[in-house]
């Protein structure tokens, strides 16, 4: 009888053991967020460039560009994941006025990577103009890619330098992060913003540029050009509330 009892136990035991086991399994295969997806779990904001240079007062000041960072901080709000990009430059970076004294601002000059837009000295590594506007919030950031550090090469995009191969990492933390979709704001949109935008189309995200928080430099047909980019490369380009 005690053998019985004791066998009975046993193969109560093991069959919830057994269960117990398959419910692990089944946990641990499966994957966790399948169901729970939502739009922040797979998205991600990239806050492009909104630093004191090219704010009003900096030395490449984007008009209105410090008008865009209450709208910045609100959006920051509805996501997870958040990524600032940051210019970071030494201080003669082959971009500069200063270092091309042959040259005038905004002219264009050949580099083996393909041509140059001459920009007056901005955000130099390590000084106030570099920094991030006293105004965004930066505390939600999960992360912050440097960019242009380089002394021979420019980098608008937050993912690749302007040779179009360099990469500046942030399109192996997306992918880590199971990223689907990206939206972009920031400074300018003609320049640093485009350029993200489509390197994040042309990597495979569903690319969203939010217009209420973006201003351009608006150099000749650069606003033109680039809303035809967009349409060109599928970046959407609305106000938030028209994407959700
Ligand atoms: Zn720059």
């Amino acid at each position: 009888m005690l053998s019985r009892r004791s066998l009975l136990f046993s193969t109560l035991a093991s069959t919830i053991f057994f269960k117990k086991k398959l419910l692990l399994s089944h946990e641990s295969s499966s994957k966790p967020y399948d169901k729970e997806f939502n739009r922040t779990d797979e998205d991600i904001l990239i806050i492009v460039d909104v630093q004191n240079d090219f704010c009003p007062g900096g030395s490449l000041a984007v008009k209105d560009g410090d008008k865009i960072i209450k709208e910045i901080n609100i959006i920051q709000e509805k996501f997870k994941y958040i990524v600032l990009t940051q210019d970071w430059h030494p201080e003669d970076h082959t971009s500069f006025s200063s270092t091309n004294p042959e040259k005038k601002v905004f002219e264009i000059k050949d580099m083996p990577y393909g041509k140059q837009v001459i920009w007056p000295p901005h955000c130099i590594i390590g000084t106030k103009g570099a920094e991030f506007h006293k105004d965004l919030n930066i505390e939600k950031a999960n992360f912050i890619i440097r960019k242009g550090f380089r002394k021979n090469i420019d980098s608008y995009s937050g993912f690749y330098e302007n040779d179009k191969v360099t990469s500046t990492g942030l399109d192996g933390i997306l992918k880590s992060l199971q990223i689907k979709r990206v939206f972009v704001v920031g400074l300018a949109l003609d320049f640093c913003v485009q350029y993200t935008a489509i390197d994040s189309a042309k990597l495979g995200y569903k690319t969203f540029v939010i217009k209420n928080a973006t201003k351009p430099v608006d150099i000749g047909s650069s606003v033109k050009d680039t809303l035809n980019n967009f349409k060109k490369h599928k970046v959407n380009f609305g106000n938030l509330d028209g994407f959700i």
